[in-house]
């Protein structure tokens, strides 16, 4: 049975129907999903514009209990959710229940979120007035988004704006609608009213661009490429809809000379090739300074060499496979590129067979490479990582910031003086220290600077300046 849109309430064909293939194992066709198309956008915008009034006359405490039944009920679905996300992404097992655990502990933080929408009083400058600054949602929003967290992103997305009162059309990525569909299907069993939340899968060039020209649609929160957000900014901003954007990193991870070896050993590991690299917070850029770099190279290599590449439901794969063929002709092509470049491939980078036929490809790590690389220019998005050898703690600190992308960076050191130093000029969004680039927390702001974000931050309480507007009324007791 194929898998439905979901508009106004009602599950719904789409034009066509897209297959979901499993990377691990291409002859496995996990379902096939609606592909809607341009006019699908337009009774689903439809149903979110009739749906605000029912959705806000809920009031708090229901629509808080209803996120909290969301949150639950992801929390109870997360180790059927976890396999479908292994299987549709490649992800391994354990890291796929931990997004969907994420995903299940979003809704929950929201749902209390709800209760705590607050505005402010205040005296009038003007005597006998007094002044309220109050928050309203913004409409019906348009969520857009990438394949590479097929839960936790959309989760991060569709529960803040329910929370604070908008409705929501949903356009997952192509490549993985199991997930977006799955938790439709959760949130349509919670009682949330008919068109308060509509999910239209299909083409970004159709659905998507329909999605973000539509006239009732007040806001876009969008992540996926830097080509797509550029473009869907200046078509938003034609019209005045409000935008929040999450693109690409090439994030730094700074190894000092006093770092102890093994923590910068993990991380790496772990912020350059989990998730098969298929992260925009992943560490591509290693920075090494002199004294530890043939220690920490070496220990690098030898970690590698032990990581099991295979199927994502494999019990005891540490790396999953890469996502399409696009993408992993897009790893190997910059493998090609790095190499042309003059940079040495010390390990990794060929493709692998195993016994299920998936896009398998062996963790690649280059050294003797320069900042001004393409292979350290360019978001590669797959499990490839460069060494960057520098003089001291400066020209770590200068080379961690010559980036176009600001979203995560890292430092591992012993040394308070260079951790407080990086925090304070790391240019990036967020700063890690002695833990990966990857891996953040859920209650607290997720966004960079420079062409990884634009707009306000997502996640935690931060999330309400892109989801609200601000009201603010002026009162004379007469
Ligand atoms: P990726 O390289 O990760 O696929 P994209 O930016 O192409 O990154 O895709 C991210 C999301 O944006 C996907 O859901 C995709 O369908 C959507 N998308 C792609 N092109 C457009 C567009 N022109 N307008 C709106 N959405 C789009």
């Amino acid at each position: 049975m194929s898998k439905l849109n979901f508009i106004d309430g009602q599950w719904v064909a789409g034009g066509t129907e897209r297959p979901n293939i499993n990377p691990s194992d291409i002859n496995d066709v996990i379902d096939n999903y609606a592909e809607g198309s341009a006019s699908d956008v337009d009774p689903a915008v439809d149903a979110a514009a009739q749906a605000l009034a029912p959705w806000q006359a809920l009031g708090i405490q229901a629509r808080s209990d209803i996120l909290d039944q969301i949150g639950n009920r992801v929390l109870a679905d997360k180790q059927a959710l976890g396999r479908l996300l292994a299987r549709e992404e490649g992800k391994t097992l354990p890291e796929a229940i931990g997004e969907v655990h994420r995903a299940g502990s979003i809704f929950k933080f929201f749902a209390a979120e709800v209760l705590r929408q607050r505005g402010e009083l205040l005296e009038s400058v003007r005597p006998g007035l007094d002044v309220s600054v109050t928050r309203e949602p913004l409409g019906p929003v348009g969520i857009i988004t990438p394949w590479n967290f097929p839960i936790a992103i959309p989760a991060w997305k569709i529960a803040p704006a329910l929370a604070y009162g908008n409705t929501v059309v949903f356009k997952p990525a192509e490549l993985a609608p199991g997930c977006a569909h799955a938790l439709i299907e959760i949130i349509a069993q919670c009682g949330v009213p008919a068109g308060a939340v509509n999910l239209v899968m299909g083409a970004g060039s159709t659905v998507g661009d329909r999605l973000v020209k539509h006239p009732d649609i007040r806001g876009i929160s969008f992540t996926g490429s830097v080509a797509t957000g550029s473009a869907i900014a200046a078509s938003a901003a034609s019209r005045l809809a409000k935008v929040q954007l999450e693109m690409g990193g090439k994030n730094p991870l700074v190894v000092l000379d006093d770092a102890d070896l093994e923590t910068a050993v993990d991380c790496a590991i772990n912020g350059a090739f989990f998730s098969t690299g298929q992260r925009c917070t992943a560490s591509s850029r290693i920075i090494v300074t002199p004294e530890i770099h043939d220690r920490f190279v070496e220990q690098l290599q030898h970690k590698m060499a032990a990581l099991v590449v295979d199927n994502a439901l494999k019990e005891g794969t540490h790396i999953g496979p890469v996502v399409d063929d696009r993408q992993l002709a897009q790893d190997l092509d910059y493998i090609a590129v790095g190499q042309s470049e003059g940079a040495t491939l010390l390990t990794g980078g060929e493709q692998l067979e195993r016994q299920t036929a998936g896009y398998y490809l062996s963790p690649a790590l280059f050294v003797d490479t320069d900042n001004h690389m393409r292979i350290n220019r360019e978001e590669i998005f797959g499990p490839v990582a460069s060494v960057i050898k520098v003089a001291d703690y400066d020209e770590a600190l200068a080379v961690a910031n010559d980036t176009d992308f600001g979203l995560s960076a890292g430092i591992v050191t012993r040394s308070l003086k260079y951790a407080s130093d990086f925090k304070a000029r790391s240019q990036a969004g967020m700063v890690m220290v002695n833990v990966p680039t990857a891996g953040v927390d859920y209650h607290v702001p997720f966004g960079g600077t420079k062409g990884s974000s634009y707009g306000s931050r997502e996640q935690g309480s931060y999330a309400r300046e892109f989801y609200t507007t601000v009201k603010t009324a002026y009162t004379f007791a007469g």
